[in-house]
Formats: C-alpha cells, sequence, structure tokens
C-alpha cells in the first residue's frame, strides 16, 4: 500500500508541499486539509484588491481547487478544519459540515499559516474595525471601502486633504500600524480618497528596515497627504457601536473605520495540543528539514521557525517565498530526496506609493551584537542612473558589517519607484547569504548600462564607503 502524506493548510506552504510532493512521488497518497474556501491564494495581493487594482479575489489565487484535483490527483478538501492530531496512533480529526473526518498519515506537514494579531486594546471589537490576514478580510474591506465610496449609510465627514486622488472623497480613517501591511493599506485606502491617519507606536515606520529607509518612506507619505502619528501608542477605539475615533497617549482623532496592521503571530495551537515543541520565537521549531520534534511530523510557512542565513539561530520572519520554498522542500522530502530549503535573510521589500524599499539580513546594531558581531554601519546616497540620462533618480543604502572581518550583515534600500531600490538588494542578500565581506561586494562584476545605474552601481559605492 502507498504511503500517506497529510497536509493542513491549503495555500502557499501547504500547496507547494502536496504538489512536488506528488510530482515527485505519483504513488503517494497526498490529501490537504484546509479549513477555508480557498487554496493556494496570493494574500500579498490583497491591499491592491482592495485599492481597486486587482478586480476579483479569484485573479489572486494560482492554482484552483479543481486543477489541484483533476490536473495534480491530489485528495484536496476544503472546508475541513484540523481540530486534532494524534501523534501515537499517526491521524489527524478533521471537522467540516459533512461530519468528523479521521485521517491516518505517515508524513504530516503543518501548514497552518499565521494570523492577524489584535492588540490588547478597548474597541477592537466594534464595527468598522478591521484586519487584513485572509481572502474574507480582503472582501470586508473591499465592500467597505465601495459602500463609502457610494456614501451609504456613513457619515459624510470633511473633505480631508487627501482627497485629492477623486473628485467624491470619504474619511478620515485611521491605519493602526507602520509595517508594511499598514503602508500598503495606508495607500490603498488614500488611493480611494479617504483621509487616512497612521499610527505608530514606535518613533519610526518600518521598524526592521533602516533609519534612512523608514525617514525616506515617512516623508513620501506626509508629501501624500497621509497623516502621520510617530510615537503614538493607541490606547483605545472608542464609540458606540462602530468605532468614531482612535484615542492615543497624545490625544483623540476622530475616524469612521480602523485598520489594525499590528502584525502577525503563529498559528500553533494544533502543533502544541500535539505535543509539537516551540521554538523561542513563539513559532513551531524544526530541524534544517522542517521536521518538529515529534518524528514525521514537519511544519513551513508562517507557523514555523527557520535558520537566519547571518546568525544561524531559528528567526521567525512570516513571508511567502519561505512558506513556498520551505513547503516544496518538505514535499521533496517526503517524496524520497531530503532537502533543506536553505536558510532566510530576512529579505522583505515594500512598494509605498511612488517610493520602493528592500531590506535583507541584520541591520539592528543590538540584534548584530547579540549574534556576536560588532556592528559598524554606513548610508550613502547615489543616482540610480547615469547623470546624463534623462529620468533617474537618487537610491539611498545603508549597509551593516562586521568590523572586524568586513562580513555584511545586513542592507536596507530606497529609491523612487522603478529606481531599482528592490532589484539592487537581491546582489546584497547573494553575497550575505554566502558570508561575503564588503570588500569582496566591492569588487563583484554588476552590470552596467546608462540607463539602469552608473558605471560604479550605488550598491558598489556603498561597500566600497564600508570597506
Ligand atoms: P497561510 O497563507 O496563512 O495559509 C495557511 C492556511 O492554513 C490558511 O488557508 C488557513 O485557512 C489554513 N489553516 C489554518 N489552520 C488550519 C486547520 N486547523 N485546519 C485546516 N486548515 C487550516 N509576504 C511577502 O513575502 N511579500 C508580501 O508582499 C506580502 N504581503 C502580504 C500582504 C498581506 C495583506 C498579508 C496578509 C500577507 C502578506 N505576505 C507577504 C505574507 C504571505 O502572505 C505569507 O507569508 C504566506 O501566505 C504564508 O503562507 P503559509 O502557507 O505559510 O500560510
Amino acid at each position: 500500500m502507498s504511503d500517506t502524506f497529510v497536509v493542513v493548510g491549503g495555500d502557499a506552504a501547504g500547496m507547494s508541499a502536496a504538489s512536488k510532493a506528488k510530482r515527485d512521488d505519483p504513488d503517494l497518497e497526498v490529501v490537504v486539509f484546509e479549513k477555508g474556501e480557498w487554496v493556494s491564494y496570493g494574500a500579498c495581493g490583497l491591499p491592491y484588491y482592495v485599492k481597486g487594482e486587482i478586480q476579483s479575489l479569484e485573479e489572486l489565487v494560482s492554482v484552483t481547487p479543481e486543477e489541484f484535483r483533476e490536473e495534480r490527483d491530489i485528495d484536496l478538501r476544503t472546508g475541513h478544519e484540523v481540530v486534532s492530531i494524534d501523534p501515537d496512533e499517526r491521524t489527524v480529526t478533521a471537522e467540516s459540515d459533512a461530519g468528523t473526518v479521521t485521517e491516518s498519515y505517515d508524513s504530516l506537514l503543518l501548514a497552518t499559516g499565521a494570523e492577524a494579531v489584535v492588540p490588547p486594546i478597548d474597541g477592537t471589537n466594534r464595527e468598522g474595525v478591521y484586519t487584513l490576514g485572509s481572502m474574507s478580510d480582503g472582501k470586508e474591506l473591499r465592500e467597505y471601502v465601495a459602500r463609502a465610496r457610494d456614501g451609504e449609510g456613513l457619515q459624510q465627514p470633511d473633505r480631508g486633504p487627501a482627497c485629492r486622488y477623486l473628485e467624491d472623497c470619504s474619511g478620515p480613517v485611521a491605519v493602526v500600524g507602520g509595517g508594511y501591511i499598514g503602508i500598503e493599506m495606508a495607500e490603498a485606502l488614500a488611493a480611494n480618497g479617504f483621509e487616512v491617519n497612521l499610527f505608530q507606536r514606535g518613533d519610526r515606520l518600518l521598524k526592521g528596515f533602516s533609519e534612512a529607509t523608514s525617514e525616506a518612506v515617512a516623508d513620501h507619505l506626509r508629501e501624500q497627504d497621509i497623516v502621520l502619528h510617530l510615537g503614538s501608542g493607541v490606547r483605545e477605539l472608542a464609540g458606540e457601536e462602530a468605532v468614531d475615533a482612535v484615542v492615543t497617549d497624545g490625544g483623540r482623532v476622530n475616524v469612521e473605520m480602523v485598520l489594525l496592521g499590528t502584525g502577525v503571530r503563529p498559528r500553533t495551537d494544533l502543533a502544541a495540543d500535539a505535543g509539537v515543541e516551540l521554538g523561542e520565537t513563539g513559532a513551531i521549531a524544526t530541524d534544517p528539514y522542517r521536521e518538529t520534534s515529534v518524528d514525521d511530523i514537519y511544519a513551513a510557512g508562517d507557523c514555523a521557525e527557520a535558520i537566519h542565513a547571518v546568525t544561524g539561530e531559528p528567526a521567525y520572519v512570516p513571508l511567502a517565498l519561505t512558506a513556498n520554498r520551505h513547503g516544496r522542500a518538505v514535499g521533496q522530502t517526503v517524496a524520497g530526496q531530503p532537502t533543506t530549503g536553505g536558510a532566510i535573510a530576512g529579505t522583505a521589500a515594500i512598494k509605498a506609493f511612488e517610493v520602493e524599499a528592500a531590506r535583507t539580513g541584520i541591520l539592528d546594531h543590538e540584534e548584530a551584537l547579540e549574534a556576536g558581531f560588532d556592528p559598524i554601519s554606513e548610508t550613502i546616497d547615489a543616482k540610480s542612473r547615469a547623470g546624463y540620462y534623462p529620468g533617474g533618480g537618487t537610491v539611498t543604502i545603508t549597509l551593516t558589517a562586521d568590523r572586524d572581518t568586513g562580513r555584511l550583515l545586513g542592507a536596507s534600500l530606497v529609491s523612487e519607484y522603478g529606481e531599482g531600490a528592490v532589484h539592487r538588494s537581491h546582489a546584497l542578500v547573494a553575497a550575505l547569504t554566502e558570508g561575503a565581506a564588503v570588500d569582496d561586494l566591492e569588487n563583484y562584476d554588476l552590470a552596467y548600462a546608462p540607463p539602469f545605474n552608473t558605471t560604479w552601481d550605488p550598491v558598489l559605492v556603498a561597500a566600497k564607503v564600508l570597506s
């Protein structure tokens, strides 16, 4: 009889694993339980769906349930929530509208993802308070935007300063959290005519990026009429049934809607209840092959830790490529070819209106010190294209390196949208993943032509300054 590979969670990590396992070992029985109706969807596209650049949620789906079932021969069961795992009996139990089902496994992957964090403040359960973690959240937000634009059932407030995008404007609204989801949603809401107030507890946005990047993004958001409330801890979301104000340590701002973009936490209850160990980060601990503390139970994606390429220590950075890569690696492993899927570098990118930014590695000096490095950082501004070539702008790059060895530890880049901050980060990811020193980087043979860069690309200039 063939082995059975059971997957819990039908998105990036889960479906990558299921597809790879079935492709590499067609005799394997592959069963996927997904509690929702959507599988293989790109949550990363949700802010652009709410903005209106993407017209339907279906466009965010890469492979449909029918394609998984009919073309890939995967036993995909949507609407099935796995409620328990019995590692001794090697079974999982799932509940659906049709009842309860228990399935045996030879290998099991936990790909349960992460959920949006709702901060412990009063008023988060009021009407008009949203998070954006799932497809249904995206649908609700888009419906809210449509209702507000049609003026249905909403107050018609004074037209705020961001109302230059549309003739018919709504607002004000609040975004709580200055990370990438908060900023992308600030853009999505502003583009729909809302006056957007963005509240950030710390004194800068995008705290995982360099200060120079944070400042450039903050300046640009202000230019786009986003009202930034930095250093503003939100104490309460006030109102009767519906939210009507954000109350901070510094005062009160009237709003008609609040989007909470206050981070995510790994979904680990199922794993913990089954006796699977969690790591110090709170996500599921795994070995390099994504196997957990329980034999033949794997974990990958937003529910799991991964090894950081710079520190060599477990880290929790829930992002899409890691979920795809590590899910695929588990699929390959259970199909008979053990694969790690590699380390992570905490590489992330964001577009905010007309700027783009990227970060990778370790930039924070305290974090670098804790990891045993002696960090030093430099920031440069350089032209994005040859001076004589039309257009172009400025790329600002911060590099962090170890003072003794010169090893590149981290990088943060920002430029006008289309001027290459994000694409330039790829060379830096490669360098720090391979443990290169900044003086190695300085001699990298990067491509050059006037429409793309200067003879010495800004990456080389930054390396030169630090070496
Ligand atoms: P998920 O996508 O969370 O999928 C987990 C699945 O498991 C869910 O479908 C859930 O319903 C299911 N599930 C959970 N528990 C059970 C259970 N008990 N039984 C059955 N099913 C269960 N990443 C980037 O790299 N770049 C971006 O620009 C980016 N933008 C983002 C924007 C938004 C708004 C959001 C929300 C996320 C964004 N991400 C981005 C993160 C990216 O979407 C995630 O890293 C990725 O989806 C993780 O995939 P996953 O399979 O691990 O988990």
